[in-house]
């Protein structure tokens, strides 16, 4: 007689499932689910379900609940602190959010727009500028990321200066509790005061408190004009000291504000083919910066003559106003290479903090001191979204030290960059979030009562620890 045996829960699971939510190739082969865009986190999903809508999400959630099995929320993956890799124990569920791409609706007047969670975002920029209305986050990673993983990791990017975080361009938000109940957050209200603030729970949580599923997102006038120059500075200080002044002389117009040292001018042209030295001399630091405007402001004026007085008092060392989109573009590429180089170096210690604006040359100073001695093989590399205080002070390593050698150097590197980060009061994480890898350094950093606050808004939305257990705090139980 043929042996019957018991399904498994994750055959449970599976069971009666719309095969649309099953991924075409089998769990575990496919990089998409078990590798992280950085390549520091591997995993092994127990299974991959992809629900097509929030009944559906909240319907695999609730089984999973029942089941006792962890739920791993996935975006794009294009987080670097390891949040929404599965762990390499095959006992969580991966719920991918990438079939649920539906704009739900778009108010011109209202600016404002509700998007499912699995748009990615250069569709949510694009679907807001087919209306001639703008939003605004960017970021490197803009054409794999979707908008749920940008919600629940408070994404920031290049355009915070001027238009805040992810958290201040969410105007209301649909998600699924870990018990599988949808909460219906959706308002596109602007003023909405009715005590505490559900929504922004979510914002920041990375996935840790449930699945979002939707969100109502902000929109802004389209800008209609864009300035970007690049520009040398002599220093640190220098660049810091035009920020401040070039938020006035811009009329509050700049958008973007980009530190970028003369060795990461150097690792771009290694890599981007075409691309050529920005100015004759080279110089200690630039600055990439932008401004935008929309209806009668003349920016390109603006932008000339507040360039013109920079130079003429010696503010700046030179500086290029991009003449057509294709020179803005250049600009850019030399940042984007500049991260293309370190990810060919292969593994390095890539960090994310930030500290007051006004003690960025400060903290850099004291950073290379303490580094420089500490590792002197090391290519140490500090640029940043500095118009935010946020600052990627990286270490690329010798190569020709082993990987358990690479290791050990990140990491008392790591804690080295934390220790002068906490000295000025800053934050260790200050846009990609704390997930597993942060996870050590940022309960370390936290009060008792801080991390009681914590576990007990966790333990009220998630009981049972199913949901991207271990991201954020230690997994319950
Ligand atoms: C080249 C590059 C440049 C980057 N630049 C920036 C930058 O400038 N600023 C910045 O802030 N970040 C940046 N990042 C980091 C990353 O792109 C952001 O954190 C992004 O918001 C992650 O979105 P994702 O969809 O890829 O999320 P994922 O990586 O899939 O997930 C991230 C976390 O969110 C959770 N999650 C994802 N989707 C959902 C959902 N629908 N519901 C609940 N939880 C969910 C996951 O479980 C995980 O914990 C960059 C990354 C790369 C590779």
């Amino acid at each position: 007689m043929p042996m019957t045996r018991a399904p498994t829960a994750f055959e449970t699971l599976i069971g009666g499932l719309d095969p649309a939510v099953l991924p075409a190739s089998p769990p575990g082969t496919d990089p998409r689910y078990c590798r992280d865009w950085s390549g520091d986190y591997a995993g092994a999903p127990a299974t991959v379900l992809r629900p097509g809508t929030a009944a559906e999400a909240a319907g695999i959630v609730r089984r999973c609940a029942e089941l006792g099995l962890s739920v791993v929320p996935h975006g794009g993956h294009t987080g670097l602190v390891g949040g929404a890799t599965p762990s390499m124990a095959g006992d969580e569920v991966v719920v991918s959010l990438e079939r649920m791409t539906r704009v739900r609706a778009l108010d011109p007047q209202n600016f404002s727009m509700v998007v499912e969670a699995g748009c990615i975002l250069e569709q949510v920029q694009e679907a807001a500028r087919e209306a001639d209305l703008y939003f605004p986050l960017a970021l490197g990673a803009q054409g794999s990321c979707q908008i749920g993983g940008n919600a629940s990791t408070n994404a920031g990017g290049l355009n915070v200066l001027r238009y805040g975080m992810m958290r201040d361009l969410v105007l209301g938000l649909e998600g699924v509790l870990p018990d599988g109940r949808i909460w219906d957050g959706l308002k596109v209200l602007r003023k909405n005061n009715v005590g505490y603030d559900l929504k922004q729970l979510f914002v920041g949580a990375e996935g840790t408190l449930g699945l979002v599923t939707a969100v109502a997102l902000k929109l802004f006038p389209r800008p209609t004009q864009v300035e970007t120059a690049l520009v040398a500075v002599d220093s640190v200080a220098a660049a810091m000291a035009l920020y401040a002044t070039a938020r006035r002389g811009l009329s509050d117009l700049l958008s973007a504000f980009e530190l970028i040292p003369q060795r990461g001018i150097a690792l771009a042209l290694d890599v981007m083919p075409g691309l050529r030295a920005p100015f004759a001399t080279d110089a200690p630091a630039y600055v990439l910066m932008e401004a935008s405007a929309c209806g009668a402001v003349d920016l390109k004026g603006l932008f000339e003559g507040f360039l013109g007085e920079m130079l003429e008092t010696g503010r700046i060392a030179d500086g290029a106003l991009a003449a057509s989109s294709a020179q803005a573009a250049d600009f850019w590429r030399m940042r984007e290479g500049m991260i293309e180089a370190q990810a060919r170096h292969g593994r390095h210690l890539r960090t994310d903090i930030s500290v007051p604006i006004s003690a960025i040359p400060d903290f850099i100073a004291e950073t290379d001191r303490r580094l420089g001695a500490l590792t002197p093989g090391s290519e140490l590399l500090a640029y940043g979204h500095v118009g935010d205080g946020n600052i990627h002070y990286n270490v690329l390593p010798p190569r020709d030290l082993d990987e358990a050698e690479t290791v050990a150097l990140i990491r008392q590197c790591e804690e080295e960059i934390f220790a002068v980060t906490d000295s000025f009061s800053g934050s260790i994480s200050a846009e990609h979030g704390i997930g597993l890898s942060k996870r050590a350094a940022f309960l370390d950093r936290i009060s008792p009562l801080h991390r009681d606050m914590l576990e007990r808004i966790k333990t009220a939305f998630d009981p049972a620890g199913t949901m991207n257990p271990g991201r954020i705090l230690p997994k319950s139980g």
